[in-house]
């Protein structure tokens, strides 16, 4: 279970309604249970249920199961399309171990508004689920030139590029370091965003294929790519 609480041995975790109706109401635990809990900070602790009630109840850590397991340096940049089609990216990405990741509106992007709340829960749910002990950050939907206007030029960007042709440019050797994967939207970039991500000195054009593929295909499809060439 993730919660927004610091760690530690002996320490008492306050629980809400939803996680509350969720441990007692679906999962049917009762006091004495013990119970699985990260923070994105402070690594895996086994907890026990202290108090279970209706609204709300109390869990005590009794002590730490696993460091903190930090995702690489990677970021998923993606154009929000069609509701189930977002959370899905969100989901995957969370669970390949994208440690950030950014809706962008593009100039092509079919959705201008996210729920970034909602959005969030379905990168804790995915955590949850993985085993992680780290949520990754669902950040607020921002413009994809205000993004690039402030770039730390340390990032690398694997820029996924649909018209490129033949090889792609290689991804370097280099594991570690910053990354960014960038997809577009269900049009595609426009030619002014391309030419301008191909004069970017930081950022790597790559081909996923010879086949045009959803942007949701294309997110796993690039997730992938890159734990392969340059996941730890
Ligand atoms: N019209 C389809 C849809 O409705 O989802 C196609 C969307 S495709 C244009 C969306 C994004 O996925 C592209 O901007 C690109 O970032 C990525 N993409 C799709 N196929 C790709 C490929 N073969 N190589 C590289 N990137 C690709």
């Amino acid at each position: 279970l993730y919660v927004d609480h610091p760690l530690a041995e002996g320490q008492s975790i306050p629980l809400e309604r939803d996680q509350a109706h969720y441990l007692f109401g679906v999962m049917r635990l009762s006091e004495g249970a013990p119970v699985a809990l990260f923070n994105s900070r402070d690594g895996e602790f086994v907890a026990e249920v202290t108090l279970a009630g209706k609204r709300g109840g109390e869990l005590t850590c009794i002590a730490k199961t696993r460091e903190l397991q930090m995702p690489p340096d990677l970021w998923l940049i993606f154009a929000p399309i069609k509701k189930a089609r977002t959370d899905f990216i969100v989901e995957k990405a969370a669970e390949m171990g994208a440690r950030r990741i950014l809706p962008v509106g593009t100039d092509f992007t079919n959705s201008e508004r996210i729920r970034q709340d909602r959005l969030q829960a379905h990168a804790v749910e995915a955590a949850e689920q993985c085993g992680g002990t780290y949520v990754p950050e669902v950040a607020d939907l921002m413009k994809l030139d205000r993004l690039l206007a402030d770039w730390d030029e340390e990032r690398q960007i694997m820029f996924c590029d649909e018209t490129l042709v033949g090889a792609a440019e290689a991804l370097g050797e280099v594991r570690g370091g910053k990354w960014a994967i960038l997809i577009g939207p269900e049009g595609g970039f426009s030619e002014a965003e391309r030419k301008r991500l191909h004069a970017l000195p930081y950022a790597h054009a790559v081909s996923l294929g010879p086949r045009i593929l959803r942007a949701d295909t294309a997110a796993v499809a690039a997730l992938t790519v890159w734990q392969q060439q340059l996941g730890d």
